[in-house]
């Protein structure tokens, strides 16, 4: 069965990192790891191959997952912005047309199904609904790619739903379709 690593965003318990943090005190770190675990719960239950590793080393993140040979790796992270009417949920990739690229259009349909409220923030510009960038996972892992932003932090209404188990489980649920829509295809 498919082997699909699921990195949460930041450090183990937020220390030294705990990524972005909501007006009401909800740690990326801590979402990340919450839904990076549901994430692995629904592709274990269909059969999959699947861990979550967190790590304050993107180094060690990157070397873990070439090491077990993953066939897909997925990043988890919550967005962060000034403005806290900032909105909406994207994906990243690493430049150029890749295999991660479907990936992506899968998982950001599957969220877009759950969230029909929160906006996809895509680039359309080459064709598909993903955003590219040089970001050291995505450059530095051997299986095709993706660093998903669920929704806003940093906007109240979205760290609600961030902070919520129902919340949780839809994100964690559409990223695991998303994943055997890649694979099913
Ligand atoms: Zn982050």
């Amino acid at each position: 069965m498919p082997k699909v690593f699921i990195n949460p965003g930041h450090a183990p318990g937020g220390k030294p990192d705990p990524g972005a943090v909501g007006p009401s005190g909800l740690r990326e770190s801590d979402v990340a790891a919450d839904v990076a675990a549901m994430v692995v719960e629904y592709l274990q239950a269909v059969g999959y191959d699947a861990i979550s590793y967190q790590s304050n080393s993107l180094q060690a993140i990157c070397d873990r997952a070439n090491a077990w040979n993953a066939d897909l790796f997925v990043s988890i992270h919550c967005n962060s912005f000034t403005s806290p009417t900032a909105t909406g949920m994207e994906i990243w990739t690493s430049r150029g047309q890749t295999r991660a690229d479907s990936l992506a259009t899968y998982i950001i349909a599957q969220m877009a199904g759950e969230f029909p409220t929160l906006p996809v923030r895509g680039d359309w510009s080459d064709g598909d609904v993903d955003k590219e960038a040089g970001l050291y996972v995505l450059d530095n892992t051997i299986a095709p790619a993706v660093l998903v932003e669920l929704a806003f932090i940093s906007n109240p209404r979205e760290e609600a739903i961030l902070a919520s188990i129902e919340g949780k489980r839809m994100f964690a649920a559409a990223i695991a379709r998303g994943v055997t829509d890649y694979f099913s295809q």
